[in-house]
Formats: structure tokens, C-alpha cells, sequence
């Protein structure tokens, strides 16, 4: 079932005491979200565990990782695998974020890689992609993020594709301020979807939940998310804190 999702994507941000208040200062507000909504922490790998304990069995709350390896085990210096995660508990865990495909070189196959060990331990991937200012001055994003698609996804069978949350993710949005307006995120995400049925038909396409990231706040995530075909939103910045964080948590349709 196609879920609606708010993921907050904390990057390299927070030492463990403001983690935690932050944490604690959200489960507070006692949110209550419906069967079909969800609220995921995409914390550093430290405060996995602690995050884990703060939303107890808080329903539809999840503790996310923000990376893990592609490998099951092994000689991989200061890389997370998935299997660890799994012993945690954690069942979702960001692949692709932007920041890693630059500063950290990811290629799409690279990318395909970690959503098939992350699918394989049961792990939900949130598949980050979206597309450099150059491209959208260009006009050719739609091309752009189809082909980060096919390299990533395609590979998939119908089943396991369903199981992939995708968060759309204009390289230009994220971290400066400038959000897509919420007919610039509807028009890519419709085209995204119309992507996947093409590869994978309508019913399919359907059950995929596609959240847009760049720039969300309080102040604009229900515009954004009230359109058709945007399921949530992943948020870094205003992720960071409680009161913004909450009511983007409440904007979920
Ligand atoms: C992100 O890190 O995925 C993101 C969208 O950041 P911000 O909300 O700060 O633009």
C-alpha cells in the first residue's frame, strides 16, 4: 500500500544530547498518524540505537540509516552493512542521497547495488534522486532522472520495486532555500510515475510511495504535500527542529 511519509534526514548534524531532545521533543507532541502515514528518522549511525529506544513502539514511527554498504560482511573499513542494521531493528535506510553521489562518487549501478542487500534484509530503501541546476536550466530533467531510474530500479521485478520508497530530490532545492514550486514537484512526480508504469504498469506505479525533498518547512509542506501524486517529503534542515518537524509531520494527507 502506497504509504505517506515524512523522513527526516538529519546529515551529519546533532551531538547525542541534542539528539536526543530533539528526539524526545517530537514524540512528545503525541502525534497521531493514520495507518497509511509514517514519520522516519534518518539519524547518524551513533545514535541508532538510543533513536531506536526514544520511539519505543511509538506506531508508525522508524528509525532509519542514512547509508549502508553493499556488502553482506567483510574487510570494508568503517562501512555499515545491512545485516547490521537488521540486528537493530531498523527497516529503512536512505540510499543515493545526493550528497553521497557527489562527494562520494555513487554510480547508479553502484546505487543498485545497496537497494538489492537493503531489499534482500528486508530493509525498506528511500532511493534519493533528482537532477543538478544545469540540468533543469537545460530542461532535460525528466531525461536525467528516467535514466537514474532505469540504472537503479530496472533491475527489479515488479514485487520487490513496490517495496522502494523513491524521494525525488532537485539537487538545486536542497539546503539553499529555493524550493520547486508544488507544480514543478507534481509535474516531475507524475512524470516519474508514468515512468514506472511504463515499465512496470499502472497498479504498480500506484502502490510506489514518491516524497519530495528540497527545502520543505513548516510553511510550505502542506501545498506540497496535498499534490496527487507527492507522498510526503524527505527534509534535512528543517528536520532539525522539533516545532518545523512537527508540523511537517501533521501536513501528511
Ligand atoms: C535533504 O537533505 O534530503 C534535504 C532535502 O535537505 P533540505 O530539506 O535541507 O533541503
Amino acid at each position: 500500500m502506497r504509504k505517506q511519509i515524512a523522513a527526516a534526514n538529519w546529515k551529519m548534524n546533532l551531538t547525542v544530547d541534542k539528539a536526543e531532545t530533539l528526539l524526545d521533543n517530537i514524540i512528545s507532541a503525541n502525534i497521531n498518524l493514520s495507518n497509511d502515514q509514517l514519520a522516519v528518522f534518518a539519524v547518524p549511525f551513533p545514535y541508532l540505537h538510543l533513536a531506536q529506544n526514544i520511539i519505543g513502539d511509538n506506531d508508525n514511527f522508524y528509525i532509519a540509516a542514512q547509508n549502508c554498504y553493499s556488502k553482506k560482511s567483510g574487510a570494508y573499513t568503517g562501512e555499515t552493512s545491512v545485516e547490521m542494521l537488521q540486528s537493530l531493528n531498523i527497516k529503512y535506510v536512505v540510499v543515493g542521497h545526493s550528497e553521497r553521489r557527489e562527494y562520494f562518487e555513487e554510480s547508479n549501478a553502484f546505487l543498485a547495488e545497496k537497494l538489492s542487500i537493503a531489499l534482500e534484509y528486508n530493509i525498506t530503501p528511500i532511493f534519493c534522486c533528482g537532477e543538478p541546476l544545469s540540468i533543469r536550466d537545460a530542461q532535460t530533467q525528466n531525461e536525467f532522472v528516467a535514466k537514474q531510474l532505469e540504472e537503479s530500479l530496472f533491475i527489479f521485478s515488479a514485487d520487490d520495486v513496490q517495496k522502494i520508497v523513491i524521494a525525488y530530490e532537485p539537487i538545486w532545492a536542497i539546503g539553499t532555500g529555493k524550493t520547486a514550486t508544488s507544480e514543478q514537484a507534481q509535474e516531475m512526480h507524475a512524470y516519474l510515475r508514468k515512468v514506472l508504469t511504463g515499465k512496470y504498469g499502472k497498479d504498480v506505479a500506484g502502490n510506489i510511495s514518491i516524497l519530495y525533498g528540497g527545502s520543505v518547512k513548516a510553511s510550505n509542506a502542506k501545498e506540497i504535500f496535498s499534490q496527487p501524486d507527492v507522498d510526503g517529503g524527505l527534509v534535512g534542515g528543517a528536520s532539525l527542529i522539533a516545532d518545523e518537524f512537527i508540523t511537517i509531520i501533521k501536513s501528511l494527507k
